[in-house]
């Protein structure tokens, strides 16, 4: 089965300029902004500018340089907003949902970095 993109979700709208984003990082291939409704002091989302609907999708289509340039900007990020344990940091977590399990609520593939705070279990419910 191939993988269906809606260019009509939010992400897909912020990378066209269509609507507002608080932009922390922008790489050839990828966009770091603030989530609009932060769960812990620091939230921020790395989106590829590519078409993916999700990691997988991702993975298997995006090109080296993608996928190099993404996992090096959320590498970078974790560094400038200082949970990285190199630079004094105490730690982080990335999450990426999926589908309907992964509880995905947005169709562009996007890599939260949480930290700021001790974040508790890693799943809830
Ligand atoms: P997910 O459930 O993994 O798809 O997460 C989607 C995330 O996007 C949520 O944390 C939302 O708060 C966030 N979000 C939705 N709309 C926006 C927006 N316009 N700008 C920034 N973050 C957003």
């Amino acid at each position: 089965m191939a993988y269906e993109y809606d260019s009509e979700n939010i992400f897909a709208k912020i990378l066209r300029g269509e609507i507002p984003n608080s932009t922390v990082a922008d790489s050839e291939y990828s966009l770091a902004f603030r989530d609009i409704a932060p769960a812990a002091p620091e939230h921020i989302l790395v989106i590829p500018k590519g078409a993916y609907v999700n990691f997988d999708h991702f993975g298997i289509e995006a090109s080296d340089a993608e996928i190099v340039d993404f996992n090096r900007l959320v590498a970078k990020i974790t560094r400038e907003i200082g949970v990285a344990q190199d630079v004094g940091g105490q730690g982080y977590r990335l999450i990426t949902n999926a589908g309907v399990h992964g509880v995905q609520d947005v169709l562009h593939f996007h890599m939260h970095i949480l930290g700021g705070r001790r974040l508790g279990r890693m799943i809830a419910t």
